[in-house]
């Protein structure tokens, strides 16, 4: 995962939460809901736009979760981590919702891309997600905000594949009224086109892959048609990453004015850019 660190809003307090499933919803083919909280989600402070996490998943004995090291995030707590012989799966995730009021307490909505095999959910974030159940036990560690431009910079692009689309979800509802531009999102089928709020301004256009493109491919078109944004965001599979980034730089904008995170990697003979 590349990201501009430096660039990075990171939360006040960043310590590892234990929390529960409360339901999960099947939201369009590729999409599956899972909403959590309980157990110490009051310690969670939602930061808005990309806010992401560390998400750490049972592969077996749910009782392995109570003895992740605290500091997971740190060099030392994340070789003890490492060194654990039934240490749960870590994997980076998006909150896609939060809701403070709610009359059971606080919740988080995280939405999977659910990808590859599902028949063991010990083997991938997609696979537990497909199976999880109200109840399970999940814990997370709060990483903060990657999306970063220059204050007062409102002119946008975002440009996304379907791993993206959570955290461009986020960025287009925390982006003030007065926000333009442009957020592209390639899914992979048309029904997985969710409905996102987003500023007036805003244009969203989602490109369904065709069959048998690469991933990433159109998405990767339409930063190379378009016009020069004040402050670019790119999320999503490695390649579609560089592609934009580079696209991006060569006309004309700084590395300052592009915020990116490289959320998953194809095989390099299968990326694009
Ligand atoms: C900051 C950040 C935020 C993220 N937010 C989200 C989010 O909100 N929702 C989300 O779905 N993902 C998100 N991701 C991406 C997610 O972390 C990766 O897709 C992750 O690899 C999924 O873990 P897994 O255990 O399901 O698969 P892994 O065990 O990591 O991978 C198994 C195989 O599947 C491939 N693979 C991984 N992801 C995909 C995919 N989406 N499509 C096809 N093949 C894939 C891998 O290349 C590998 O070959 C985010 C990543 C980052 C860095």
């Amino acid at each position: 995962m590349a990201v501009r660190a430096s660039a990075m809003v990171k939360p006040a307090r960043r310590t590892l939460l234990h929390l529960q499933v409360l339901r999960s919803t099947q939201l369009s083919p590729h999409f599956r809901r899972v909403t959590v909280g309980g157990g110490d989600i009051d310690g969670f402070t939602p930061m808005g736009f990309d806010q992401w996490f560390r998400l750490f998943l049972p592969t077996g004995n749910a009782a392995a979760l109570d003895r992740i090291p605290a500091k997971a995030h740190e060099t030392l707590g994340y070789l003890r981590y490492l060194a654990m012989s039934d240490r749960p799966l870590m994997r980076n995730y998006t909150v896609r919702g939060h809701r403070a009021l709610s009359t059971h307490g606080p919740q988080i909505d995280i939405d999977f891309v659910v990808h590859g095999p599902t028949d063991d959910p010990t083997r991938s974030a997609a696979a537990w997600a497909a199976h999880c159940s109200p109840g399970d036990r999940l814990a997370i560690i709060d990483e903060g905000i990657g999306f970063n431009p220059e204050r007062g910079v409102d002119d946008v692009l975002l440009v996304a594949d379907e791993t993206g689309l959570p955290a461009m979800s986020g960025i287009l509802a925390s982006l003030p009224a007065s926000a333009r531009g442009l957020a592209v999102c390639e899914v992979p089928d048309a029904e997985d086109r969710l409905e996102v709020e987003s500023p007036r301004g805003v244009e969203v256009r989602y490109l369904v892959r065709a069959h048998d493109t690469p991933v990433g491919q159109q998405a990767l078109s339409a930063v190379d048609g378009g016009g020069v944004p004040g402050h670019a965001w790119v999320a999503g599979e490695q390649g579609l990453v560089s592609g934009a980034r580079r696209a991006l730089v060569g006309r004309g904008l700084s590395t300052g004015q592009i915020s990116f995170c490289s959320y998953w990697k194809l095989p390099r003979h299968q990326r694009v850019g």
